[in-house]
């Protein structure tokens, strides 16, 4: 593996020759092992050799989320996406150099390919899906945490506050071996549901972080409660925001607060990840888009007919693995909207880019709004209008049913914590105008005080607060 020091600075010609070479080899050595890729190129008559760079990969049709998740009817599908060699695969493809080794220690395939961790996703519309990782993968995943605080410019002398909810997902994990493979001090608090926010602000103090990683809406309690109970986080230096994309109005709201803990003008940088992506990106500086791992993956940002966008064009991020073992996706469709940059950053860094502003497909819900049919409505920018808006100290959205008849239409509530000193009957006419000029929807309001908020939100009782919640009968 190309150290991350020279490949981070690769021409851009040399990074396409290194994708290719990896993108063929991983076709050709490693997705025989693969029982649901295997079977597809068989059906489309494709030799695995067929694919010779980046370019061919057109040749292959998208995965979604669709294949890979388990269905009542068949729950057994997610393991056709892990590769899965035995000795008779392994002696038609494996290379000969390491087929010789393979077979004198069986310790090598092991390590290689036996899964020993998992994270699993969930969501509305599918059952949950596990991801699984080798041993080879964990050191790949310290090695993208590694990258991704070089990314960010820490040191070993920094100390981190890892707040991110104790769980199988990856925005846990991933920081909790990027600290370990970066040599950095940190705590993994698991969150308020396992060590509590009122331990967390103390250690934050204590500790003299200077390295907060936390969910953007977690984060801003954090340190709303710092600043309540006069804390001094002057360490704190920079704030890792991960999990859910962020609106500039929360960045400022939360400086604002932070000040008051003595913490001045800290850096606030964000992640980008996805379970499917194996691991996470980094901003290196805020807005400057997240650098990604020419040598593990290769993105494409394509259209609405499926066909690849120019750089800096609008589209959808496709993402193909091209050197992870265990659970694999090739061409996967993340549903996430955003622009791809291949320019020298002003870092110096040369890898590709994906645009800071990514509008996360898990947060486009359908709605039932008369009987005949649904309406898809993008419920990203309720985290913009919401939680980067001035006057609003919290916010839930609630779909409901309406007078909870399940054949009924969906309604949408709007409860809302006003920050202090704001003119409550002029903001509830402004929010009803600004979430229906968003969205097409009229949303009921209802004003709530910031105690009973936290507490519908779940902010120390739930792994991750309740931003939106779904309360409509499942199907
Ligand atoms: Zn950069």
């Amino acid at each position: 593996m190309l150290s991350w020091k020279k490949l981070s600075r690769l021409k851009k010609e040399d990074i396409k020759k290194l994708q290719d070479k990896k993108l063929r080899y991983f076709l050709r050595h490693e997705i025989p092992y693969h029982p649901h890729y295997r079977k597809l190129f068989d059906k489309l008559k494709l030799k695995f050799d067929d694919i010779k760079s980046t370019d061919d990969l057109v040749k292959l049709p998208f995965s979604s989320k669709a294949d890979i998740a388990p269905t009542k009817a068949d729950s057994k599908r997610p393991r056709e996406f892990i590769l899965q060699p035995d000795k008779e695969l392994l002696k038609q493809y494996a290379p000969k150099s390491k087929l010789i080794k393979f077979l004198f220690n069986k310790e090598l395939v092991y390590y290689e390919y036996k899964p020993i961790h998992m994270h699993v996703t969930t969501g509305r519309t599918a059952l949950p899906t596990p991801f699984l990782y080798s041993g080879q993968d964990l050191e790949r995943l310290k090695e993208t945490g590694r990258r991704m605080f070089d990314v960010f410019g820490f040191s070993k002398e920094d100390r981190g506050v890892n707040a991110f909810p104790y769980a199988p997902h990856l925005a846990f994990w991933q920081t909790y071996y990027g600290s370990i493979a970066s040599e950095t001090l940190s705590l993994p608090t698991g969150g308020g549901k396992i060590m509590g926010s009122e331990a967390i602000i103390k250690a934050i103090e204590n500790l003299k972080a200077s390295i907060l990683i936390s969910m953007p809406g977690y984060a801003y309690h954090l340190a709303r409660k710092g600043a309540e109970e006069k804390k001094d986080f002057s360490n704190l230096k920079n704030i890792v925001f991960g999990g859910e994309r962020v609106p500039a109005g929360l960045k400022d709201k939360l400086r604002e607060v932070l000040a008051k803990t003595k913490c001045r003008n800290p850096k606030i940088l964000s992640t980008y990840a996805f379970t499917e992506g194996k691991g996470a990106w980094a901003e290196c500086d805020e807005g400057s888009g997240y650098h990604l791992y020419p040598d593990l993956e290769f993105i494409e940002v394509i259209d609405k007919n499926g066909d690849r966008v120019g750089e800096g064009e609008e589209g959808e991020v496709v993402y193909t693995a091209l050197d992870w073992r265990g659970t694999v996706v090739l061409r996967y469709k993340t549903g996430d909207i955003s622009k791809i940059y291949y320019d020298k950053c002003s870092c110096g860094r040369t890898v590709p880019r994906l645009d800071s502003t990514i509008e996360r497909s898990s947060e486009i819900k359908e709605f039932r709004f008369s009987k005949i049919k649904g309406t898809l409505v993008n419920l990203n920018r309720f985290f913009a209008l919401m939680s980067g808006h001035k006057s609003i100290d919290e916010w839930q959205v609630e779909i409901k049913k309406k007078r909870n008849d399940p054949y009924g239409v969906d309604e949408l509530i709007l409860y809302i914590a006003p920050r202090k000193k704001v003119d409550v009957a002029k903001l509830k006419m402004e929010l009803k105008k600004i979430v229906r000029e968003a969205t097409e929807v009229t949303p009921d309001i209802i004003m709530m005080d910031k105690a009973r908020l936290l507490d519908r939100l779940g902010m120390e009782t739930e792994l991750k607060e309740k931003r939106i919640v779904d309360s409509r009968p499942k199907k």
